[in-house]
């Protein structure tokens, strides 16, 4: 073992990189440093990570491991436990992190922070992932904003900007502890190797997010307004998976789109990260806001109960094209369009009328930007019950949506290639197409691809009834 005295240990959580992490550059100053990691299964409980997330992870902390010189120092079991362990063990002086907004996360670093100052130990903890801080920004009247547009525009925009990003350290002088545990002993890999299929579509690591933002920002910000909306269209960054585990910070996603003139798409681009900071903002303000619907009325909402439904729904098979197609990107990619989590969404809890918990449980386990903040905030809103959501008697319609948004059936064909060969104008409701349109394309309906599970249109009808009743009895 190496020399043990005024050592520094920084706390790797979700900020998996080196360049622009105020954690690490300041106890890289402090001296010797030993970089960990903690699977904290135990105190995360219900939101332990998702077999998707735990993917992306062990790939993120093998590349960190090797940007670090293979020196990090991996555990798994209960944060409070090993730190305390360390710090006794490797005479430690300070300890640095950077701070995740999880409630479960907030109330543990909390604890430990108290147990270290007990020990006359420095607990350091620094904001490593979000532009503004959640408490910096209230309303003239001190209490947090629920609307977006004035959180933004507003309490963002006319406080201070976002601060620059850092470097790398130019040196990290790492230590090592006998007790750490190997990547393979994390377990992080499911045993049934479904997660080979992910590799394929990601560059997972800090090198890996650099470069998605090198070639996205390339690829240009022009035409991202209208583009985004278009899931065949290379218009979206997929940057999201990389900003969750922190290998990239937004600062720096936010000050590389900033360079260059103003124009609305750069700007409309920035208000993406707004409603990534929006998201944060409530789940601070809001601890409940994973399970508990912002507005109190929902809790007389009927939900159904239809776990057939549900289960079609995960698979892809619901037989309507377009809801098809999100959730099989979802199982094959581990990520869908912005645009298609809300049809795919809306399915669920108003044509389906399923509670959103269920579509949120499952995105939670199945998407590798899995992030508490934004898929409860972004169910929330899809179920019309969060703040500044969508209203509920919003239906979308998910033929049209499909029509609009997917004009030529690209994404559609590519995810639900048994109808590739439907005509456009009978892609997103083949139920509709004449007999001699689906034998001409080889499409039996319920054999080949299934009938659609609900009638768009009466389910319509029953969202809006149920929705009326919820009224009424508030
Ligand atoms: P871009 O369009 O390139 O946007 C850049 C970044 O801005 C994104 O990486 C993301 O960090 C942020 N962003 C963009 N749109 C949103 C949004 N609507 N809300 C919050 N942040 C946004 N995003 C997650 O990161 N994790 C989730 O678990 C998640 N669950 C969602 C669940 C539902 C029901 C809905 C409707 C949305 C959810 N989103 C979630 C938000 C959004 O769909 C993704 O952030 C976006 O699709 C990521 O793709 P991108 O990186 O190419 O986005």
């Amino acid at each position: 073992m190496e020399q043990t005295s005024g050592t520094a240990i920084v706390w790797f959580r979700q900020d998996l990189r080196l360049h622009d992490n105020p954690a690490l550059s300041l106890a890289a100053q402090a001296g010797r440093v030993l970089p960990i990691y903690i699977l904290d299964d135990e105190t995360a409980g219900k939101y332990r990570m998702g077999g998707a997330s735990r993917w992306w992870l062990h790939h993120s902390l093998a590349s960190l491991d090797k940007a670090l010189g293979g020196r990090l120092q991996l555990f798994r079991g209960p944060a409070d436990e090993i730190i305390t362990r360390l710090v006794e063990l490797h005479a430690v002086t300070g300890v640095y992190w950077n701070r995740c907004y999880e409630p479960w996360r907030i109330q543990r670093d909390i604890a430990i922070k108290k147990m270290l100052t007990q020990k006359r130990i420095a607990a350091h903890s620094d904001n490593g992932s979000l532009l503004w801080e959640p408490w910096q920004v209230l309303k003239g009247d001190g209490t947090p904003y629920r609307v977006f547009t004035p959180f933004f525009r507003k309490g963002c925009l006319q406080s201070a900007p976002p601060r620059r990003p850092l470097g790398a350290p130019t040196a990290i002088e790492p230590v090592s502890d006998p007790q750490a545990q190997t990547l393979d002993e994390l377990g992080l890999l499911p045993h049934i190797r479904w997660d080979q299929k992910l590799a394929s579509h990601w560059s997972v690591g800090e090198a890996g997010a650099r470069e998605t933002l090198r070639q996205f920002l390339d690829r240009g910000l022009d035409g991202y307004k209208e583009g985004r909306d278009f899931p065949a269209r290379a218009n979206v960054s997929r940057l999201s998976p990389h900003l969750h585990f922190g290998e990239i910070s937004p600062h720096q996603v936010w000050h590389a789109a900033s360079a260059g003139p103003d124009n609305r798409d750069r700007d409309h681009f920035r208000s993406e990260l707004g409603w990534r900071e929006f998201s944060y903002y409530l789940l601070y303000h809001f601890p409940d806001l994973p399970h508990t619907n912002l507005q109190p009325s929902f809790s007389n909402f009927p939900w159904a109960e239809d776990a057939v439904a549900l289960k079609a729904w995960q698979q892809g098979r619901t037989g309507v094209p377009i809801v098809d197609a999100g959730m099989r990107e979802l199982w094959q990619t581990g990520y869908m369009h912005n645009r298609v989590r809300m049809i795919v969404g809306s399915f669920l809890v108003k044509n389906l009328l399923l509670h959103w918990h269920s579509g949120e449980r499952w995105f939670y386990d199945c998407l590798v930007d899995a992030d508490l903040a934004n898929n409860s905030a972004g169910w929330q809103w899809i179920a019309g019950c969060g703040a500044d959501a969508a209203p509920y008697f919003r239906i979308f319609n998910p033929v049209t949506q499909g029509q609009r948004f997917d004009p030529d059936g690209v994404y559609t064909r590519r995810f639900v290639p048994e109808i590739a060969a439907l005509p456009d104008q009978y892609l997103f409701n083949p139920w509709e197409a004449p007999e001699a349109v689906l034998r001409d394309a080889g499409v039996r309906l319920g054999e080949t691809y299934p009938a659609p599970i609900v009638n768009l249109k009466a389910s319509r009808e029953r969202a809006l009834a149920a929705f009326q009743s919820m009224k009424s009895a508030s």
